[in-house]
């Protein structure tokens, strides 16, 4: 099987949606209130629309009013990888896939203090749910 990394750009443009391209791939951000998993709170897993790692679970999940998902933690920290990104003249931490290297968001500082005080805004588009059944 091929390393998720190894993937070409024409691969990943074959494999993923022009939304799904653009978040993953080009690091872009879907419009704040427009993504398919903003308001979405069903039991389940969130994998990576890119390659399919389980990146977050719905029990870290909760309404940040922001206009994107917004996560307390990963489902496992080796699951994520986070990076400064100092683009649009902002100092940030990015957070991307580990496993394929995908973009997701950012992780801020202002998420709820009783649970650790940290938000993973991530985009919608670079997530796949899978309910619990
Ligand atoms: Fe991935």
């Amino acid at each position: 099987m091929t390393d998720p990394k190894d993937i070409s750009d024409a691969q990943w443009c074959e494999k993923l949606t022009p939304e799904q391209y653009h978040v993953l791939r080009e690091a872009g951000t879907e419009r704040a209130f427009t993504g398919q998993y903003d308001k979405h709170f069903e039991d389940g897993s969130y994998r990576c629309a890119g390659c399919g790692e389980v990146l977050f679970e719905s029990d870290s999940k909760y309404n940040s009013g922001c206009g994107w998902p917004a996560f307390t933690r990963p489902a496992q920290s080796e699951g994520i990888e986070e990076r400064r990104d100092t683009s649009h003249g902002m100092i940030r931490t990015e957070v991307l896939c580990n496993n394929c290297g995908g973009h997701l968001g950012h992780v801020f500082p202002d998420g709820p203090p009783d649970q650790g005080g940290l938000r993973y805004c991530i985009n919608s588009a670079s997530l796949d749910f899978e309910d619990k059944g």
